[in-house]
Parts: C-alpha cells; sequence; structure tokens
C-alpha cells in the first residue's frame, strides 16, 4: 500500500523506570497502527531528561531540550521522577511540569473507559458502562504556586501559602475545549453532557470558574450541561460514575478525581493522559516511575499505549490528517479486543503478561 499522511515528527522523553519500558511498547504500537493504516512512519527526535539524566549531569533535561519539544508536533512522555533522587529542597525531578508551563499545556485530558476482563472493584452490573473523561486544567488552580514554579510564599518557617489561580483566559479556553470534547464523544455515541466541577459554594475563585463555564454553555445547546461539588463528585464517582460524559475541573480536583476514577477501571496502568495547548499537545501515562516493578518486566504499557491513541486522535485534528484517526482506533480497537477475547492479561491485574508479552499480543492483535 503507498504511503499517505503528513510526516509527523514527534518528541520522545523515555525518563526514568519503567517510562522507558512503556515508551517502547507505546512506540512499537504507533509504528505498527502507522504502517497498517498505510501512513508515513512518524520521526522520533529523543530528548534526554529525567532523574537519572539530572544525576548524571545535575540538569533535569538536556541542553535545548524544551525548545525541541515545543518544535515537534507532539510530545510523548514515559515518566519521569525517582524518589531517591531529589533537588536539595526535597521535591523530585519534574521538568515535564515546566514543559506544562511553557507550553501552556492547559487541557489535561483522563479518559476512564472500563474493559470487559479488565478488575471492575464495584460490585454493581453498570461498573461495566463507566465512560467518563476527566478534563483537569493543567497549568493554574491550585499548581500554579506548586513548587517547582517557586511560586510559594514561605514566612520565616512559620506559615508556607500557596495561591490558586483561576484566570478568565484560561478557563474560557478549558470549558471550550470541554464543549468540544462532549460535542466529539456524542457523535461517537456518548451522552454528550460536560459536568462542572468546582467548590463554587465556598471559593470565589471556584464561583468564577462557574461562571465562565454558564458564559460558554450557551453556544453549545447540543450538550447538556450539568454541574457538581467536588466533594460530592469524590461521592459519585463510586456511587454512579456510568452516569457521567466529561468532567471539566480545577488542577488539583482533577489530579484526586483521576486517581480515584482510574481506580473503577483497574488502577495506574490504564490511566491515559493528554496535555494540550494551543501549540502542541504532551501525551504520556498518568502514572509514575514505578521504582518499585522497574526493569522486572512487570510493568502495564496500556496506559502509555492508550496516550499513544490520544496524540494520533490530537494530530489527525493538528494536521488535519483524519487518516491517522484511523490508526488511533485502530490501537483502541485492539485493546478493547484484546481484553474481550482475554488475550491480554497484565501482571498488574494478576495475570501471566509482563510488558514485552503484552505488546507483542496487541500488535498481533493490530
Ligand atoms: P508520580 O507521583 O510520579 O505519579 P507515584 O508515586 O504516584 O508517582 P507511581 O509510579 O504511579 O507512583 O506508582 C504507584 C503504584 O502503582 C506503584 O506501586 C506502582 O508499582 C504501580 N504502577 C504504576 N504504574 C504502573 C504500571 N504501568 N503497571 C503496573 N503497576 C504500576
Amino acid at each position: 500500500m503507498a504511503t499517505v499522511g503528513s510526516d509527523i515528527q514527534i518528541a520522545l522523553i523515555q525518563g526514568d523506570g519503567i517510562g522507558v519500558d512503556v515508551s517502547d511498547a507505546a512506540r512499537a504500537l504507533l509504528d505498527a497502527a502507522l504502517q497498517k493504516t498505510g501512513q508515513a512512519p512518524a520521526s522520533y527526535r529523543e530528548i534526554a531528561a529525567g532523574a537519572g539524566y539530572f544525576r548524571e549531569t545535575g540538569r533535569d533535561i538536556e541542553p535545548g531540550g524544551e525548545q525541541a519539544a515545543g518544535k515537534a508536533d507532539a510530545i510523548f512522555l514515559g515518566a519521569i521522577g525517582l524518589p531517591s533522587i531529589r533537588h536539595a529542597d526535597g521535591t523530585e525531578i519534574s521538568p515535564h511540569l515546566r514543559l506544562r508551563d511553557i507550553y501552556q499545556l492547559y487541557a489535561g485530558v483522563r479518559p476512564v473507559r472500563a474493559y470487559p476482563n479488565a478488575p471492575q472493584p464495584l460490585a454493581d452490573p453498570r461498573a461495566a458502562d463507566i465512560d467518563l473523561v476527566i478534563l483537569r486544567e493543567s497549568t493554574e488552580g491550585l499548581f500554579y504556586s506548586a513548587a517547582v514554579h517557586g511560586r510559594s510564599e514561605v514566612i520565616d518557617n512559620r506559615e508556607v501559602r500557596d495561591v490558586l489561580r483561576i484566570t478568565r483566559a484560561t478557563t474560557e479556553k478549558l470549558h471550550r475545549f470541554g464543549f468540544e470534547l462532549a460535542r466529539k464523544r456524542k457523535q461517537r455515541g456518548s451522552p454528550g453532557k460536560l459536568t462542572c466541577v468546582d467548590k463554587a459554594n465556598v471559593f470565589t475563585s471556584m464561583a468564577f470558574f462557574r461562571q465562565i463555564y454558564d458564559e460558554i454553555a450557551p453556544a453549545y445547546d447540543d450538550i447538556a450541561t450539568d454541574y457538581n461539588y467536588v466533594d460530592a463528585q469524590a461521592l459519585d464517582l463510586i456511587r454512579r460514575p456510568w452516569e457521567f460524559d466529561v468532567l471539566v475541573t480545577e488542577n488539583m480536583f482533577g489530579d484526586i478525581l483521576s486517581d480515584l476514577a482510574g481506580g473503577l477501571v483497574g488502577g495506574m496502568g490504564m490511566a491515559a493522559c493528554a496535555e494540550i495547548g494551543d501549540e502542541t499537545g504532551l501525551f504520556q501515562p498518568a502514572h509514575g516511575s514505578a521504582p518499585d516493578i522497574m526493569g522486572e518486566d512487570k510493568a502495564n504499557p496500556l496506559a502509555a499505549i492508550l496516550s499513544g491513541a490520544l496524540m494520533l486522535e490530537y494530530l489527525a485534528q493538528k494536521t488535519d490528517c483524519p487518516a491517522l484517526l484511523d490508526a488511533a482506533e485502530l490501537i483502541d480497537g485492539a485493546v478493547y479486543r484484546g481484553f474481550e477475547q482475554k488475550r491480554i492479561r497484565p501482571i498488574e491485574f494478576g495475570g501471566d503478561m509482563g510488558t514485552v508479552a503484552v505488546t507483542r499480543e496487541l500488535l498481533s492483535l493490530l
């Protein structure tokens, strides 16, 4: 078959621990899916970064690494950080948080989907229908002054203040992104609902977040609106998660809720993540470098592989190349069928397949 499509360029940061194994797996699936759909192979620009690199060089990313990452069509990241290697103030090595900041990757997309034969901690049979997305704002909120940005106010070793920042500019973009996402999902059969998750009854910043949601909503009258306070949302993710479609929320709330939601469908090894800004996007599994299992071929590569599919979906739109969407759907479909036919049995779920075996099986499912 002749190859078509734009020659996509991906900045690849494998990082630390299992980040290396799972990004190898994702790359194998990406390459195979592009080939299968008759498209030109992607080119990769590898960028050295992470805790291991910091230990060797005293830098957390190679010189010019941030700029090189921004020049690519998209950035793919394995995992960064090792608890044993830290800055003098005790914080971990996190150049990826800086990338989020530099490229204003405000839209953190975290799909949460139940797969057949994957762990289902909720006893209610409707848990098999869980299919939602947490849209976590990723550049401001309470992370605005997170340690990596050095914006916390430390007062004489007596008091520390972190700021929760909500800006109109970012929040407008975020809610628009949420409504567009709900619309895209509706075209594929989802209910078409965007739930605003906040704490508007207590914080002025959160009332502002909701006010902007209400301003944007009328432009999307095909999408149902809905509100939930974050504490009630935590309860509802356990009580009735199958009733939600897209949840849009502040950075810290999204951080916590997405781990909780990940636990409903199997665990961190399933938690894919996209962080999208106006110019570029960074795609990575939501889990960390998992030093407890690194080098043992035990990591579940599915979060990374599904993040790769999210990247193809993003690139299809960015480069105006719908064929890339076919490649993304091929990967998603292979994962779904793999579980359905019990051909994927990750060690993380008590199965017998390590990183390499899961990857190999998925390649054959493609
Ligand atoms: P970070 O703060 O960087 O997100 P973390 O401290 O939350 O990292 P993780 O590295 O995500 O920790 O690991 C948390 C737990 O989940 C560990 O016990 C780890 O073994 C397990 N885990 C994480 N990712 C995977 C995976 N892909 N496959 C199997 N187990 C995983």
